[in-house]
């Protein structure tokens, strides 16, 4: 094989065979692991980011009506030790790991990436069924996040499968960095050449979906939780795209991103309004939370029974916008004068 030339290639810190085991990280061991105070920032950096993306999961997965973690002591930490465990594999076959670093003949990279492919099935193959359904649980989340992030126009359109990719195979912290809006850059010569290693892991994971066991994932009990009891209030559905509600407005970013926005308000009053440009930008630039907080501060007179704080499926809320925008529209046609 040819994943030790693939290490050789000054992409990795350490060997595979030197890089630490679940079982270094046990308390009685931890003072082998923390030499120096740079490697003790860097573990309080990981920290936070992972307590901030288990908020981020409670709201999104559990209950959306609060923004810090409603998970229980045993749910934290299965999503926690999931968590740990695709930010390594995302530090081991994801950035800085493109194969193509290691040969420049085109052969060679693709028996090097098959060879990484297969130690990527091995990989999965040695987690127990117990483990491998919050870290499958886990992964979608952080693909999730990615998708988020990409749809919701941080990053130009352009190249956005590559970029997700990237988002993922950059690990956790910058996952989430994206998220938050504050990515300041990316690096570009390596965004082409992560993205076949990161399909192919989405494959490997595809198959491990079989071995997922009910009862193990991160929530002890998901039928049990706020979110799944909730329907519809108006069409009394419960679509698996999510519901809306004042709590998490903001996350429509990235399921309806400001530039289909305008698309599907298909405004009947369009030609009056003289300028599209300074709707399009009012749009992109208010956050969601605000513009549709406004727009049910101004909602016409057969909306009034709809609160802002009714759970409303995604299709119903677009029917609301499209009613109702106009009147916030106007409100904005003389800014500040
Ligand atoms: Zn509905």
């Amino acid at each position: 094989m040819n994943v030790d030339a693939y290490w050789r290639g000054g992409l990795a810190p350490l060997p595979v065979s030197k890089l630490p085991k679940e079982q270094d990280f046990q308390s009685n061991n931890v003072d082998t692991i923390i030499d120096t105070m740079r490697e003790a920032h860097i573990l309080t950096a990981n920290h936070n980011v992972v307590q901030e993306l288990e908020s981020l999961y409670s709201w999104r997965k559990k209950d959306p009506r609060s923004s810090s973690s409603r998970l229980t002591r045993c749910e934290s930490d299965r999503f926690q030790a999931a968590l740990y465990r695709v930010w390594f594999l995302c530090a081991l076959y994801g950035r800085p790991a493109p194969a193509n670093r290691v040969g420049k003949a085109k052969s060679n990279r693709q028996e090097i990436q098959r060879d990484v492919n297969r130690e990527q099935a091995k990989f999965l193959q040695s987690f127990t069924p117990s483990q491998i359904t919050p870290l499958l649980e886990v992964w979608k989340f952080m693909v999730d996040l990615a998708t988020w992030a990409v749809r919701a126009e941080i990053f130009p359109p352009k190249n956005c499968s590559y970029l997700k990719a990237y988002l993922v195979w950059c690990g956790p912290g910058t996952t989430l960095q994206a998220f938050r809006g504050n990515l300041t850059s990316v690096d570009r010569k390596v965004v082409h050449s992560l993205r076949p290693p990161y399909e192919h892991f989405c494959e490997v994971f595809n198959m491990a979906e079989s071995l997922k066991q009910p009862g193990d994932g991160v929530l002890i009990l998901p039928h049990e939780c706020f979110l799944s009891k909730l329907k519809c209030q108006q069409c009394a559905r419960a679509p698996l795209e999510g519901l809306w509600s004042e709590s998490n407005w903001s996350y429509l970013r990235g399921v309806v991103p400001p530039s289909e926005f305008l698309n599907f308000v298909e405004l009947p009053w369009w030609n009056s309004y003289t300028d599209a440009e300074l709707l399009g930008d009012i749009c992109r630039s208010t956050p969601y939370s605000q513009l549709i907080g406004e727009v049910f501060l101004l909602r016409s007179k057969a909306y009034r029974t709809w609160k802002p704080g009714c759970w409303l499926c995604t299709t119903c809320l677009q029917t609301f916008m499209r009613d109702n925008i106009e009147a916030f529209c106007r409100s904005r046609e003389y800014p500040e004068q």
